[in-house]
């Protein structure tokens, strides 16, 4: 046998036929076991791997999931992280989900055998929660809510001029509503806005008065908008549907956030329909609430567009879910008092000190994040660390994302369940481990 070891790289079907990757071959498919085989092929032909080594580190490399999107520990201190994927689903969503995800009677009634509406039980729990509602509908984001709305009710768009909001990563509101066709008729300063702007406008071709909500930014200073409320009344007897989208989705005013519109509140004030997304602080899986009068709901339904922005069946049983299970994560972490969280910093913190390394709990301050309740900040408490922790700890496994400061990594635990503090720690100290 030759001794070098480039020259025994042991063949593909040899590989492949050991049991332990014929398992995972069944459970992860062929290709994504043998793309494995061919990157420890090539560590042993570079003289990086012994061949007798090459079954287990073939093992070693292969995915968990035949998906490549990996669980994240947030530790960032943001609740609402769009570049985590946003709102975590509550275990009650997640095995609604599991449940939905095969075949299931998502627009079949199984006493008749008949075709039935599609999503109903999900529409009826967010009509049950928001009690001022008539009727529901949901679609596939809150940006894909304001373009069905902005098809549908047609005509001229009257927004105010302060109410243009760019979301992030480029989106744009009042970009998406001119790419529908729609006439924005803009009103008012950046800075005021006046229901005499909003009336002075008004004519036959108004399909809508829309209201947005500044979720990312405030203005401070000699500034005035026109509350629902106002505007409301001010539009009664015109015919001209007042629209809201309130992007957050809290469902009713939240004592932590006092400032943040909520969904039955802007309806009771007289809103005709209002728009939000179902994974901010609803804490729900990706989708567009829409809430209000019947008519027009009934009206975005029957529009065209409406089935490309349908949603599938495992959103619906996770929106039923949320809406109808235990507070998902998003509300308990909005929820959580400072003293449980300082206990949760100092208690972590105790465990890594007492295995050497240099980390202290500290007083912190999260936030919302994902356009929800901008410049509030939410007292907090972190596990502070050396700054050379942040990037080994966002490639481990599982990655753990925290934010420098001060030159110290800090590890938020408001934006992390409690049920994730054991997994935070083994993940520090892993670090930790390889660094000695
Ligand atoms: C976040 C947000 C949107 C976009 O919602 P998606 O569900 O991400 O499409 C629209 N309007 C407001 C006010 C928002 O805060």
């Amino acid at each position: 046998m030759s001794p070098d070891p480039r020259r025994r790289v042991p063949r593909t079907d040899a590989l492949l036929a050991d049991p332990r990757l014929v398992a995972a071959a069944g459970r992860l498919g062929r290709d994504l076991v043998k793309a494995a085989v061919q990157g420890v092929q090539q560590r042993v032909r570079d003289g990086r791997l012994d061949p007798d080594d090459a079954a287990d580190a073939v093992l070693a490399a292969l995915p968990t999931t035949a998906g490549s999107l990996r669980p994240v520990l947030n530790a960032t201190g943001v609740l609402v992280h769009t570049n985590l994927g946003r709102a975590p689903l509550s275990p009650a969503a997640v095995e609604a989900v599991v449940a939905a995800s095969g075949t299931t009677d998502v627009e079949l009634d199984l006493v008749t055998g008949r075709r039935g509406p599609r999503g109903e039980a999900a529409l009826a729990a967010l009509v049950d929660a928001v009690p001022a509602a008539e009727a529901a509908l949901v679609v596939n984001n809150c940006a894909a809510a304001l373009a069905l709305v902005a098809t549908a009710l047609g005509g001229e768009l009257v927004i105010a001029r302060g109410e243009l909001v760019e979301i992030g990563d480029g989106f744009r509101i009042p970009e998406l509503l001119e790419a529908t066709g729609a006439r924005l008729r803009e009103v008012g300063t950046t800075n005021r806005v006046a229901l005499e702007d909003y009336r002075r406008v008004l004519g036959p071709g108004t399909g809508a008065v829309l209201k947005v909500h500044p979720s990312n930014f405030v203005v401070r200073g000699f500034t005035r908008a026109v509350p629902v409320a106002e505007l409301a009344a001010g539009l009664a007897g015109s015919g001209v549907p007042l629209v809201a989208d309130v992007g957050s989705g809290l469902l009713r005013p939240h004592p932590v956030l006092p400032d943040e519109p909520d969904l039955q509140t802007t309806l009771a004030d007289g809103a005709d329909l209002v728009l939000a997304s179902g994974d901010k602080l609803l804490g729900g899986p990706q989708a567009g609430l829409v809430l209000g009068r019947a008519d027009l709901v009934q009206r975005l339904r029957r529009h065209p567009l409406y089935r490309a922005f349908r949603v599938d069946k495992t959103t619906l049983a996770a929106l039923e879910a949320t809406l109808r299970g235990p507070q998902p994560p998003v509300q308990r972490m909005l929820a959580a008092d400072v003293d449980g969280l300082r206990r949760r910093a100092a208690a972590l913190a105790a465990r890594l000190t007492v295995a050497g390394l240099d980390a202290v709990a500290v007083d912190s301050q999260a936030r919302v994040g994902g356009g929800g309740a901008p410049e509030h900040p939410l007292p907090s408490a972190a596990v502070s660390l050396p700054a050379q922790f942040a990037v080994p700890l966002r490639a481990g496994t599982p990655p753990v994302v925290g934010y420098l400061a001060a030159d110290r990594t800090l590890l938020d635990l408001r934006s992390l369940p409690p049920a994730h503090d054991e997994a935070l720690a083994a993940a520090v100290l892993e670090v930790a481990r390889r660094w000695t």
